[in-house]
């Protein structure tokens, strides 16, 4: 197969590479580079990347690293969606790498600047309160754009309620992008009637006067991952484990969510675990890379995956994808460089920075 066309290319030296003479090319690079070298590893990457991670969170901790930094290389081992908002926040001088720039994360592909555009003017003939756009932060930058340019704000599934306080505050109305799940499950938590909301499907766009009167139209988009959840796992879990406290991620369809004890962004589960009592069970509804993760790390306490669902995408990049991209940052080759056109990160910083004033 060509180089062109093989997902995730390193030469044929790094494929035939053992594990540990890898880890050891990461390990000397990251020695000659010092600080000029920051490597930020999301908590579904594997744990071969993990371990050589300067800082590992969730998108929004690792876009803070990202921007907080004085390195001059950042290693973004994520999905395309988290290496673009950290390009965006950091300094021209600073150059973002994606080791493996395939890996793009589906749900920020599911919804284009032309489809919200297009979005927009159809909610524009039902709607005469002010359009208030809010996109999640797993979204593409051009995405992000189209949204701070139309006045709105990125937010996390962490912040997401604050930033629809916000909107409404206003008298707005929400176009929440893309996830469905994220838009639903904040909107029915904060108490609205499940006749305020709407579901938009970019790809079979209903008719306008069918959410007119609606105080929140969810993108039909969704996470393989999350999405994957069902309530039969968790009456399977429950029949396993009859003390287990069960959380999952607010990106679960809301039966999954409503059948749980719990629902938390990527960072209050991982409170969750940490403040749990000893020899508590938490069955965990999130990507399986961070619930194993935190299974070792709380030996004392029983951490249960709600079922195993792997992200494909965050998988994608390896200990040989790290390697090659360090080997050539100590020979003055800096490869895999995540760009943002300036208008683009313009308007798309304008979004990020509201979420970080309000949310
Ligand atoms: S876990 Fe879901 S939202 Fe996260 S990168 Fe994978 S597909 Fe995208």
């Amino acid at each position: 197969m060509s180089r062109e066309r093989r997902i995730g290319w390193v030469p044929d030296e790094y494929e035939a590479m053992s594990a540990g003479e890898l880890a050891q090319r990461v390990s000397h690079a990251k020695k000659v580079l010092g600080s000029r070298l920051t490597i930020l590893g999301h908590h579904y990457q594997r744990d071969e990347i993990i371990r050589h991670a300067d800082f590992r969170g969730d998108s929004l901790e690792l876009s803070r690293r990202a921007a907080e930094t004085d390195s001059e290389y950042i290693v973004f081992c994520g999905v395309s969606f988290m290496a673009e908002t950290a390009a965006v926040l950091c300094s021209p001088e600073q150059a973002v790498i994606q080791p493996v720039q395939e890996a793009l994360c589906p749900m920020a592909e599911m919804a284009s600047r032309r489809q919200a555009e297009a979005t927009w003017e159809a909610l524009s003939s039902v709607w005469d309160d002010p359009i208030i756009p809010i996109t999640y932060q797993n979204s593409t930058a051009e995405l992000k754009a189209f949204v701070g340019q139309k006045g709105g704000a990125v937010c996390t599934s962490s912040n997401a309620r604050a930033l629809f306080e916000w909107a409404f505050g206003q008298g707005g109305r929400i176009l929440f992008v893309p996830d469905e799940h994220l838009g639903t499950n904040t909107a029915l938590d904060m108490g609205l009637p499940e006749a305020a909301l709407g579901v938009w499907d970019p790809l079979r766009p209903p008719d306008p006067a069918s959410v007119a009167d609606c105080r929140v139209v969810a993108w039909k988009g969704f996470c393989w991952v999350h999405t994957g959840f069902t309530v039969e796992d968790v009456a399977g879990a429950r029949a396993q484990h009859p003390d287990a406290l069960v959380i999952v991620h607010p990106e679960c369809p809301r039966p999954v969510v409503v059948a749980s004890d719990l629902s938390g962004s990527t960072a209050r589960i991982i409170r969750v675990v940490e403040e749990a009592p000893k020899g508590a069970t938490i069955v965990v509804g999130t990507e399986c890379h961070l619930v194993d993760r935190l299974a070792q790390e709380y030996p004392d306490k029983q951490i249960v995956p709600l079922s195993r669902r792997a992200c494909g995408s965050m998988s994608l990049t390896q200990l040989k994808h790290l390697a090659y991209i360090l080997d050539g940052l100590v020979a003055g080759e800096v490869r895999n460089v995540v760009s943002v056109p300036d208008e683009v990160a313009h308007w798309a910083r304008l979004a990020l920075d509201k979420m970080l004033q309000i949310g």
